[in-house]
C-alpha cells in the first residue's frame, strides 16, 4: 500500500524455518507491511531478516520501523548502504533535492536502525532460511552502486530489486529505473547478465509483482536501456531540456499502454522523470570524462 494505493512497491516475504523480507516499501506505509504481516500470523519474533535490497526510500524507508517491531530480524545490506540505515538524515536530504517537499511527507522519513542490528552483506553470501530454502546476495550495481538481488536457490526465482525496469499493471509497458546519482549503464547492464546467466524463471520484482518468461524480460529490458541511450542522447543534443524530455517519453508510454497521457498515475510520471534526470546524469559525466 505505497502512497496508499496496492501495485505500486512489492515486498516479499520468504518462509522456511526462519522468515526474510525482502524490500519493505516507505516509512509511510510500514505499518500496513506490519498489519499484513501480523494477520498472517507474523509476530514481533516471527521475523528473522530484513533484507533491503538497496536504500532507497522505496525500498528501505519503512527498515527502521520494522525493526522496532520485529525485535529479533538482523537487517542486512550492502556495506555502501550500512551507513543509511544507521544515520538517514544524509539520504533524507538528498531524496528531498530530487522530490520536493510534498512527495517526500507522503514518502516520510525513514527512522534510525542502532548499528547492533546491521550486517553487511557483499556479493555471492547465503542466507540459509532453513525448510530447504536458501537465498543468495548477488551483486547487481547500475541502478545504485551498492544494489543487491536475492537468487532464490533451486526455486528459478530471483528477487531482483531495481536491476530490472518497472512495468506497473495499470500502465504495463517497461520503463528503465534509472535514477541520479550512481545509475551506470554498462553495470547496469552487467547485472542483468549476471541474473539472466542464473537462468530463472521468475522475476520477484518490486516494481511490480511476480514476472514469468524472465529471460525475454532481460532482454527486453537491456534493449529498452539501450533505446533510451540513443533516445535520451540525441534529444539532449538538440537542446531539449531534461523536464521536456521526462515529457515526451511519459506521453510515449501511455500510447505504448493505449492511454491518455494525462491519466497515467504520478507515482509512474514520477518514476519517469527521475529516470530520465538520472539517465541525463550519467551520459553527461561520461561525455565530460572523454
Ligand atoms: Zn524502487
Amino acid at each position: 500500500m505505497a502512497l496508499g494505493r496496492p501495485g505500486v512497491v512489492a515486498a516479499y516475504l520468504l518462509s522456511g524455518k526462519e522468515c526474510a523480507l525482502i524490500d519493505m516499501g516507505y516509512q509511510s506505509s510500514a505499518k500496513s507491511v506490519i498489519d499484513d504481516l501480523e494477520e498472517n500470523g507474523l509476530g514481533a519474533d516471527n521475523i528473522d531478516y530484513l533484507l533491503p535490497t538497496h536504500v532507497h526510500l522505496d525500498h528501505s524507508g519503512g527498515c527502521g520501523s520494522l525493526a522496532e517491531k520485529f525485535v529479533n530480524a538482523s537487517i542486512r545490506v550492502h556495506p555502501k548502504g550500512m551507513p543509511h540505515l544507521a544515520d538517514p538524515s544524509k539520504l533524507w536530504v538528498g531524496a528531498g533535492e530530487l522530490f520536493g517537499a510534498r512527495l517526500m511527507e507522503r514518502y516520510g522519513k525513514p527512522q534510525p536502525i542502532a548499528r547492533s542490528r546491521l550486517r553487511e552483506v557483499s556479493n555471492n553470501e547465503e542466507i540459509s532460511l532453513g525448510g530447504g530454502l536458501t537465498l543468495r546476495s548477488l551483486w547487481t550495481p547500475g541502478h545504485a552502486s551498492h544494489h543487491l538481488s536475492y537468487e532464490l536457490e533451486g526455486t528459478g526465482s530471483v528477487a531482483t530489486g531495481d536491476a530490472v525496469g518497472m512495468i506497473y499493471p495499470n500502465v504495463p509497458v517497461l520503463v528503465p529505473t534509472t535514477p541520479p546519482t550512481s545509475f551506470n549503464l554498462p553495470l547496469a547492464i552487467g547485472s542483468m547478465e549476471r541474473i539472466r546467466d542464473i537462468r530463472p524463471t521468475r522475476l520477484l520484482t518490486p516494481h511490480y509483482g511476480v514476472m514469468v518468461d524472465a529471460t525475454n524480460l532481460i532482454a527486453h529490458n537491456i534493449r529498452a536501456l539501450k533505446e533510451w541511450e540513443i533516445k535520451i542522447g540525441s534529444l539532449l543534443k538538440d537542446g531539449t531540456s531534461t523536464e521536456q524530455i521526462a515529457r515526451i517519453l511519459t506521453d510515449e508510454s501511455a500510447r505504448r499502454a493505449g492511454k491518455s497521457p494525462d491519466t497515467i498515475p504520478d507515482y509512474l510520471s514520477v518514476s519517469i522523470r527521475v529516470s530520465v534526470l538520472g539517465f541525463t546524469r550519467y551520459l553527461e559525466t561520461i561525455a565530460k570524462a572523454a
